[in-house]
């Protein structure tokens, strides 16, 4: 999500006859889009705007602006900017399609001795009134196109920030969507992703007949050669209509993501997760069975507030009986204003870390003996970048990346046929055939 905004940011920008620099010397303008959905990515992203203190020391004139979620959680951006007063603008997550508006005042507010004044801030209380459309967009990630269907959340699961700092579901409007997706497959993209929080709630605001399931098979019929993907799903939310339009359609891609984040019931209970490990693995199940060579990855989390020695066992036990294809693990970071923070029985740190890296282990060994089930055979890939040098990567129908050699870049954005010899650990490496 917060590439796509960082594409819609870069595409206001340059209506401003701004353009990217690949220097961060060199800028006039350095625009930081944050995420505050782990503490790591706070702490990263406070290390880089204090690289920025001595980059305006050099340069007045140099414009240092920050958004994003780390923005709007209360009092986040006061207390940013008494630690950094050199950062001129502050944006929420509902402001961005006023950065140029806000740019034009800061640069006509500058003070007689040329200076910036002190920090704006400007962040809506009232979260996500409309669906920010943006016909501007300067996309980054060819042959791939981000096209966001719905912000928000409304599933409030009791350690996550995102319901707070992007406010409650707002789904676009279908015809925008449709169009702007017809759009990109005329401009030669290849594979469109659908984004949102919970993608499965597609269309629930709208007071129409609009799923999700109607939204994918509209846009899964032109006469391109193209795929669709889509992230992310909430188990609870998952209907057999879209399994089934995902089976039986050739432009969807074969992958899905699906978090279960722990193992155990009551962890999940606690989690405000809304399903017991038994429902997901019947979900899990279903899809595998209608949908020939799914390829289904998940997030987990480990060191949740009460999870015992037994509900950790339990996400492990759940995890060797899932057998994801790959999976994104987690310490629970703990974020101010959510109910899971003043939970009792935090988990240490040192016990946290034993736990994730004894399932890392074990995810690692699943995937890859997942992945030696894909040896000999022969792939349709997507290829959609160069490594290096004459290695390229791209991506299998149900989303396994791919790596082989190739001579000609002209070959980014086609469909290839490539072999799978060998693999090192989860990842497949073969060749154009
Ligand atoms: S579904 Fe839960 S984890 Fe995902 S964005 Fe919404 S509240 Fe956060």
């Amino acid at each position: 999500m917060n590439i796509s905004d960082s594409e819609t940011i870069a595409g206001y920008l340059a209506t401003m006859d701004l353009e990217r620099t690949l220097n961060i010397a060199d800028a006039d303008l350095v625009f930081f889009h944050t995420c505050c959905v782990r503490d790591s990515a706070e702490s990263k992203i406070v290390g880089r705007i204090g690289e920025t203190i001595h980059l305006k020391e050099k340069k007045k004139d140099l414009i240092v602006v920050i958004s994003g979620c780390m923005m709007q959680q209360p009092g986040a951006a006061e207390l940013l900017s008494k630690k950094f007063p050199h950062i001129d603008l502050m944006i929420g997550t509902s402001n961005l399609s006023s950065i140029q508006d806000l740019l034009e005042q800061l640069i006509r507010n500058k003070d007689k001795k040329n200076k910036f004044q002190k920090t704006q801030i400007e962040c809506f209380n009232e979260l996500n009134s409309k669906f920010n459309e943006n016909d501007d967009v300067l996309r980054s990630s060819w042959p791939n196109a981000w096209v966001p269907i719905i912000k928000g959340c409304n599933n409030y699961c009791s350690y996550c920030i995102v319901p707070y700092v992007r406010g409650p579901e707002i789904s676009r409007i279908p015809e925008n969507i449709i169009n702007e997706v017809h759009h990109l497959l005329k401009n030669n993209y290849k594979e469109i992703t659908l984004l949102g929080q919970n993608v499965n709630s597609y269309g629930n605001d709208l007071n129409s007949d609009w799923t999700f399931t109607k939204l994918i098979e509209s846009i899964s019929n032109y006469d391109y050669k193209y795929r669709v993907r889509f992230m992310t799903s909430h188990p609870k939310d998952l209907s057999q209509d879209l399994i089934e339009a995902i089976a039986k359609n050739n432009m969807v891609s074969k992958h899905i993501h699906l978090p279960i984040q722990a193992g155990s019931d009551k962890v999940l209970r606690l989690m405000n997760r809304k399903y017991t490990q038994e429902k997901y693995m019947n979900l899990l199940t279903n899809i595998k069975n209608q949908i020939p060579g799914v390829s289904i990855t998940t997030d987990v989390m480990v060191g949740f507030p009460g999870e015992t020695e037994d509900d950790f066992l339990e996400t492990m036990d759940v995890i060797n009986k899932a057998q994801f294809h790959n999976a994104y693990m987690f310490v629970y970071s703990q974020r101010k204003g959510t109910p899971a923070a003043s939970m009792p029985n935090q988990i240490s740190r040192l016990e946290k870390m034993d736990r994730i890296s004894r399932l890392i282990k074990l995810q690692n060994s699943i995937s890859c003996e997942i992945s030696k089930k894909y040896l000999n055979t022969t792939y349709e890939v997507l290829v959609d970048n160069m490594i290096s040098g004459e290695i390229y990567c791209g991506r299998t129908d149900n989303g396994r990346l791919v790596k082989f050699k190739a001579k000609d870049s002209n070959i980014i954005g086609s469909f290839v046929n490539v072999k799978i010899n060998y693999n090192k650990g989860s990842s497949l490496w073969g060749d154009i055939i």
